[in-house]
């Protein structure tokens, strides 16, 4: 089945020479695994957990207890610095997608629907559009698991569960960034013709 989406021709490609370049600029192999955490340093993004900013107890552990249904977000405190908040009780390959995915909209330089929002911590996602959102998956999953990345995997004969593994990235992530690159095909032409 065709990877359907709404991204604009060529958003693809860019999102995986920015997936690269970034691990250049970090002396990376283009197939290593990328930190978010480092990613964001690397970028003087300043990452926060959720819970620096709850000031019970109680608080954190009813976050611990609930899934609130968010799990980190973008903003722009009145410095003027954009900072990304997110959920420290997500496993840990979530909250590399969770950063990844935050740290693609500023990238991006997407712009809130709701601008100006004081510096407070909303129980709930920001709205952006929907290609903005579509444009940060990509990414996101791009900065998280580079193409040839799979295909060295692949070659390897890497089951998902070991490449999710050497990622930092879920199950989910991997089969999406599987499909999102057809690598699937491409290994097999590469397998067919190396025999
Ligand atoms: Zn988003």
């Amino acid at each position: 089945m065709a990877f359907k989406s709404i991204l604009k021709r060529g958003f693809k490609a860019e999102a995986e020479r920015t997936a690269v370049r970034y691990r250049k600029e970090l002396d990376l192999p283009e197939i290593a695994p990328l930190c978010a955490f480092k990613l964001a340093d690397h970028l003087s993004i300043e990452v926060c957990k959720a819970t620096e900013f709850l000031s019970l107890p109680e608080e954190a552990s009813s976050m611990q207890a609930y899934d609130f249904g968010w799990s980190a977000l973008a903003m722009i405190p009145a410095s003027g610095k954009k900072i990304i908040i997110h959920n420290p009780f997500s496993t840990p390959a979530r909250q590399q997608s969770d950063v990844m995915h935050e740290l693609s909209h500023i990238i991006c330089d997407h712009t809130f629907n709701d601008e100006e929002l004081d510096f407070e911590v909303p129980m709930g996602m920001r709205s952006y559009n929907e290609l903005f959102e579509e444009e940060a998956k990509c990414l996101g999953s791009c900065l998280q698991i580079t193409r040839e990345g799979l295909l060295w995997g692949l070659r390897k004969k890497m089951t998902n569960h070991q490449l999710s593994e050497h990622f930092n990235a879920s199950i989910e992530m991997i089969e999406y960034r599987v499909r999102m690159t057809g690598v699937n095909r491409q290994f097999s032409y590469y397998s067919r013709s190396a025999t």
